[in-house]
């Protein structure tokens, strides 16, 4: 259902009027994760400065170790949906388990499936039963046809809003957190109709590749690209290392040329 054999023109998801796949690139900013209202609201705050509409923010932290901060579960959800009406915004968060779905597309515009639970098929097969976008990531080991095979879990459910994210594969490199697989992009745009988009956070780990690799996953035809955004990441309960802060993101998006802004 998700190959391009089977439908030729290109999907649309459409996120709050936000058309992503329509050939504009589409920016998700927020923080790792939801820490509390205070911090969203000012990620929230200069994301609308920018004439954004997405925000992102983990309310269900899928973590390494089991003693690292998970999240402020459905606390986090409903942070990010008062700060999403009270800014105008649409909000992304993963769930990691199938039992939250209903909960969580109360609270949240679309519904991420982050790279540790690709190929939970229970969680997919959920994702694919509800009316909401879903945003789903590479998991971390999955070659491209895992990938869209995950996909075609969700859509054979029913569900064909769905958003492929590229977010970095483990290589033997230690340069970068994971290896971005840049070429995926065209692949997957060439294999499904589905929109893709490119997390440059969690794919290079590094403040100082986010703009190149944002820049690389734009001219290669990446539908968006997602980034983590901290007021005070010194502080920040997860990624401290590489989300940007307030300052930084500014000079992101001044630097990030899009081509509407290419004259
Ligand atoms: C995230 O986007 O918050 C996240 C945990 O990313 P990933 O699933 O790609 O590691
Ligand atoms: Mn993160």
């Amino acid at each position: 259902l998700v190959s391009r054999k089977k439908k030729s023109e290109n999907t649309i998801v459409d996120i709050n009027g936000e058309q992503i796949g329509n050939g504009q690139p589409h920016l998700v900013f927020g923080p790792c994760a939801v820490e509390s209202y205070e911090q969203v609201a000012s990620v929230a705050e200069a994301v609308k400065a920018k004439g954004l509409k997405l925000l992102r923010g983990g309310a269900f932290k899928p973590r390494t170790s089991p003693y690292d901060f998970q999240g402020l579960g459905v606390e986090g959800l409903k942070i990010l949906k008062r700060v999403a009406d009270e800014y105008g915004l649409a909000v992304i968060s993963e769930i990691v388990s199938p039992n939250d779905m209903e909960t969580a597309v109360q609270y949240l515009d679309v519904i991420q499936i982050g790279a540790r639970n690709m190929q939970n098929f229970e969680l997919l097969k959920a994702a694919g039963q509800i009316n909401k976008p879903v945003l789903l990531k590479r998991g971390m080991s999955a070659t491209i046809e895992e990938f869209i095979n995950a996909a075609e879990y969700i859509m054979a459910q029913g569900n064909g809003q769905i958003i492929l994210c590229e977010r970095g594969i483990r290589t033997y490199e230690k340069a970068t957190r994971n290896t971005l697989d840049i070429t995926a992009v065209p692949i997957l745009k060439q294999e499904t109709h589905l929109p893709v988009m490119v997390d440059v956070t969690h794919s290079t780990g590094r403040k100082d590749l986010l703009l190149p690799a944002a820049k690389a996953a734009l001219a290669i035809g990446a539908d968006g690209v997602m980034a983590e955004v901290h007021p005070d990441p010194a502080v920040a309960l997860s990624d401290s290392a590489q989300q940007m802060d307030l300052n930084q993101f500014d000079q992101f998006m001044n630097e990030l040329k899009l081509p509407s802004q290419i004259q």
